[in-house]
């Protein structure tokens, strides 16, 4: 996604395009491994000097409540964020390397069969065990 269509995605949100917030989403746009608020921090420091821990906590709090982020509730003491233009899918964390990755969620997993009247907006699959990386190391 370039520059301007997040600009024009966070105007639709209800959210001023500042310069910290495009990082953010650019960010979580280009790499897809689900990084913690730690994480975003420490990688963005060089561009953004004089930004806090806390700016990003608030501003990863600010999108997820817009819906331009989802979290990522796989580790309970170590949130993650994900963008949320990708389409809906699953979470498998590797429990030898604790890499998070994405997977695809079976057509019509769940929601269509959902009783009379539930209207589902979120859905989350998590999933752990071993990624083929570390299963070969095994080996
Ligand atoms: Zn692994
Ligand atoms: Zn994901």
């Amino acid at each position: 996604m370039t520059t301007v269509e997040l600009t024009d995605k966070m105007r639709r949100a209800g959210l001023r395009p500042s310069a910290q917030r495009l990082a953010i989403m650019q960010y979580l746009e280009m790499f897809r491994t689900h990084p913690s608020a730690d994480e975003i921090y420490k990688a963005l420091l060089p561009e953004f000097p004089s930004m806090s821990l806390t700016t990003v906590y608030n501003t990863l709090h600010a999108l997820v409540g817009s819906g331009l982020l989802r979290e990522v509730e796989i580790e309970p003491a170590n949130l993650r964020f994900d963008s949320a233009s990708t389409p809906p899918h699953g979470h498998f964390r590797c429990r030898c390397c604790g890499r998070i990755f994405d997977m695809p969620l079976p057509d019509g997993i769940i929601l269509e069969n959902m009783p009379g009247g539930f209207a589902v907006d979120s859905l989350d699959l998590y999933l752990k065990g071993t990624c083929p990386d570390c299963t070969t190391a095994r080996d």
